[in-house]
């Protein structure tokens, strides 16, 4: 199955396991930020998600949760935003 590689950004703690683990210098964000993998460096090698000590690395199938696309402060990307991806409203009337 494919599968891609993605940053739980609510499990995140920017301890920077990851960018120091990747060979190919996928993963961009510093201390303080959650990280974020560039999917057009990653290789699939999974370094990274032996490394973080969190367990913030996880992988995706077809479905891909909502995260963010540049590093942002731990703790400003909420559970509202990742949800916002999945969730459609329903609006009054329809
Ligand atoms: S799977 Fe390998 S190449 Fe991809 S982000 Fe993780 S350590 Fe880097």
């Amino acid at each position: 199955m494919s599968f891609t590689l993605y940053v739980d950004p609510g499990t995140c703690t920017a301890n920077g396991a990851c960018t120091t683990a990747c060979p190919e210098q996928a993963i961009t964000g510093g201390y303080g930020e959650i990280h974020v993998i560039g999917l057009d460096r990653c290789t699939k090698c999974l370094a990274c998600l032996s490394a973080c000590p969190t367990g913030a690395i996880r992988k995706a199938g077809p479905i891909k949760p909502r995260v963010p696309t540049a590093p942002v402060a731990v703790g400003s990307f909420g559970a509202e935003d990742a949800e916002g991806g999945m969730r459609r409203r329903r609006r009054r009337g329809e």
